[in-house]
């Protein structure tokens, strides 16, 4: 890891706004996904604020893919950019938007990772509770097992993630879904190496586009975070 003295370090500027173009690929997620989405779109779990540390756990995820494969001297592009987490709220267009300038995604990669379920014991779980025809209680499954990046529906009726890889060669995509059954992926253009993940908050949940709420939300996980944790501009 090479270690910029404070002086050295400039906020991450993106290129212009990032844009999805060209035709549009509609796929379907997988079956325990459809399932899992349902329990958390309905759910009424009183700690909606956990999306927040989900998605700051994935950017800080993502930088240190990014660090490690610095490290073990891979060929990667935008090399040398500054590897920080950004926070951007918007009362006015009800959004929280989140940006790492850590690894990103390639096609394949967004439409595996955010497609299907990882995690091997919210799977298993609802699996099984299927399987015997039992409805699942969302706040067991929540408060168990996580629900990573998918707890961002609980606040949610419309997620865009936007993400250029840093492996060589790759063209970036923008994936968006409304956490129903399906999801779409087409390129995108002027995307920085990382991954921008934009949440339209559910009129219900624009508390999450209010700064100073998510201030405080975001104290709480940056003491955790490898990395500079920015929200609208200044350190968290
Ligand atoms: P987990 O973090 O436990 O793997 P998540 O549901 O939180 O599960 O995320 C699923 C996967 O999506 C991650 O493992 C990662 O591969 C990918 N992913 C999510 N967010 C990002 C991100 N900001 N940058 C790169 N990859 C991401
Ligand atoms: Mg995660």
């Amino acid at each position: 890891e090479i270690i910029l003295p404070e002086s050295e370090k400039v906020t991450y500027q993106a290129k212009s706004q990032p844009r999805a173009s060209g035709p549009s690929e509609s796929h379907e997620f997988q079956a325990e996904t459809r399932q899992l989405l349902n329990i958390v779109a309905k759910s009424l779990y009183s700690e909606k604020e956990v999306f927040i540390r989900e998605l700051i756990s994935n950017a800080s995820d993502a930088i240190e893919k990014m660090r490690f494969m610095t490290r073990s001297g891979q060929t990667l592009s935008g090399a040398d950019r500054p590897l920080e987490i950004r926070i951007d709220t918007d009362k006015v267009g009800r959004t929280i938007t989140i940006h790492d300038s850590g690894l990103g995604m390639t096609k394949e990669e967004m439409m595996t990772n955010l497609g299907t379920i990882a995690r091997s014991g919210s799977k298993a779980f609802i699996q099984e509770m299927s399987e015997k025809n039992q409805t699942v209680d969302s706040k067991e499954i929540i408060g168990q097992f996580g629900v990573g990046f998918y707890s961002a529906f609980m606040v949610s009726d419309k997620i865009e993630v936007f993400s250029q890889s840093s492996l060589p060669d790759q063209p970036a995509h923008h994936w968006e879904s409304d956490g129903s059954g399906t999801y779409t992926i087409r390129e995108a253009q002027n995307v920085s190496e990382g991954t921008k993940i934009v949440i339209h908050l559910k009129p219900d949940c624009a508390e999450f586009a209010d700064e100073t709420n998510v201030r405080e939300i975001v104290k709480k996980y940056s003491s955790f975070v490898g990395s500079d944790l920015i929200l609208n501009g200044t350190k968290a």
